[in-house]
């Protein structure tokens, strides 16, 4: 039996940020990782998929050169070459947080853990015993049980696929749905998203969803939603899915169905029962510190915590949190107020804080200052499609509780927001700034 102070099970964002506090205490620490350093964020994740997003964008930008009076030839995106442009950008993380974690003094153990006592793991031959252990393992999508799930994809297989299929169908309407879903649709992709609630991108302002939608369907992309994917069956080489929608039974053929279905805690084979860990189908019971609630010498951080907004930079603060609280004692909360949270569409919905329906729902008096941007100077100068905002502000005080922009540089000007939420700057301090001009973070004085 090997004994540290600390195991971490996943070298992800979250097992990294762990390791921070730990390392600066002095506390012995091993990271041990099934696959490779970094996770899911720099090698299937966040990083490849903006690599995607970007030449996305190229494309609309090169979609209304005409109206800046240019004239330009259709372009002809050469999809392999997209991709191997994507592999080459992250294929050098691993190595590189490998040497980080060397340089920080944290022992990498490579191999799939799973707990055999309370306070120990095995990786293949090896037993880890710690006095504290850190479920980091991340999330997978979501198995869904119908005829056919075989067939299915995943955002993983899309990020890797050398050959752009002619027709895609995403299963779920959530964040990764829409963003490879712009990727596709300016790619020349027939892209359909299927999403069997009412809602689309649950978490997001009702209305800021209502304007990505309009433009995701201008743009040619199939939407619907309270639609209940039945079964997915292979018909000449191609895939028919089957779903019920508004009572009707419907199908659409397409060459990849992709499973958006959401994506649940990756703990299946941590062996739980072993590490006196209770759980509910894999959601694990936590208390505010982010520790395991029968087994308090166990954390969870990252997207293994079934209740907290599935982000990288979430991932990275809740592992800050977990480290500092094995060297201080748990005594640190998690606080997600002010961090954003954007979709990476063409163009992008950004947000932070409270959407307008939890504000009410809380019943705080509000006033809502809604801008639909479109006619604004900046928003002709650039020819945006969409520009919107939404903020929310406190009557009584002032504050802003939360701000919702679509397009207008909004995955860029969330942050003004969000700094002036955390730093209470309030919206008429806000409003009070003198900003450079013409710029879009000039338009925050309007918008509020
Ligand atoms: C397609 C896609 C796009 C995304 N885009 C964004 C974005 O733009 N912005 C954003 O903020 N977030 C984005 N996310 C979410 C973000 O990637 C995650 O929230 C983040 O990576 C979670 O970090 P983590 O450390 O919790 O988990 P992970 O990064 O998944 O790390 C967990 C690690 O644990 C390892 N592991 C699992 N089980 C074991 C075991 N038993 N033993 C040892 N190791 C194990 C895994 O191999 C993995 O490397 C995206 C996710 C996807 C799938």
């Amino acid at each position: 039996m090997e004994k540290y102070d600390v195991v971490i099970l996943g070298g992800g964002n979250a097992g990294m940020g762990v390791t921070v506090a730990t390392r600066a205490a002095g506390l012995s620490v091993a990271m041990v990782e099934a696959r490779d350093l970094g996770g899911t964020c720099p090698n299937r994740g966040c990083t490849p998929k903006k690599v995607l997003v970007a030449a996305a964008h190229t494309l609309d930008e090169i979609a209304r050169a005409g109206t800046h009076a240019i004239k330009i030839e259709p372009p002809r995106l050469d999809w392999r070459a997209l991709i191997e442009r994507e592999k080459d950008i992250i294929a050098d993380i691993p190595s590189r947080l490998s040497g980080l974690m060397a340089k920080r003094g944290v022992d990498v153990i490579h191999g799939e853990a799973a707990f055999v006592a309370s306070n120990a793991v095995r990786v293949g031959t090896r037993e880890l015993e710690a006095r504290n252990i850190v479920i980091a393992t991340g999330s997978k999508p979501r198995p869904l049980s119908i005829p056919g799930a075989e067939f299915m994809t995943t955002s993983d297989d899309v990020l890797s696929d050398f050959t752009l299929p002619r027709a895609a169908v995403f299963i779920g309407g959530g964040v990764i749905a829409f963003e490879l879903g712009h990727v596709y649709a300016r790619a020349g992709v027939e892209v359909t998203i299927l999403e069997a609630l009412p809602q689309l991108l649950g978490g997001f302002d009702e209305d800021a969803v209502a304007q990505i939608r309009a433009e995701s369907e201008r743009l040619g992309i199939r939407i619907h939603t309270k639609a209940w994917v039945k079964k997915i069956e292979r018909t000449d080489g191609r895939l028919r899915v089957s779903f019920a929608k508004d009572g009707a039974e419907c199908s659409l053929d397409a060459d990849r169905a992709v499973n958006c279905a959401g994506r649940v805690a990756d703990v299946e084979r941590l062996n739980l029962g072993a590490g006196v860990i209770v759980h509910r189908e894999g959601r694990i019971e936590i208390d505010e510190h982010l520790r395991s609630r029968s087994n308090p010498d166990v954390y969870v951080c990252g997207d293994a915590v079934w209740n907290s907004p599935q982000l990288s930079p979430i991932a990275t603060y809740e592992g800050g949190v977990v480290g500092r609280n094995i060297v201080d004692g748990p005594k640190h909360r998690p606080d997600y107020g002010h961090i954003p949270a954007c979709l990476y569409s063409i163009p992008a919905v950004a947000s932070v804080g409270l959407t307008e329906a939890k504000a009410r729902e809380r019943g705080l008096g509000v006033k809502v200052h809604l801008n639909n941007m479109q006619d604004w100077l900046t928003a002709r100068t650039y020819a945006e499609t969409v520009a919107w905002s939404k903020i929310i502000v406190e009557e009584t005080t002032g504050r802003i509780l939360g701000a919702h922009l679509v397009g207008h540089a909004g995955e860029e000007l969330i942050h003004i927001f969000a700094l002036a939420m955390k730093h209470t700057i309030t919206a008429s301090q806000l409003a009070d700034m003198v900003y450079g001009f013409p710029t879009f973070s000039a338009d925050i004085r309007n918008m509020l």
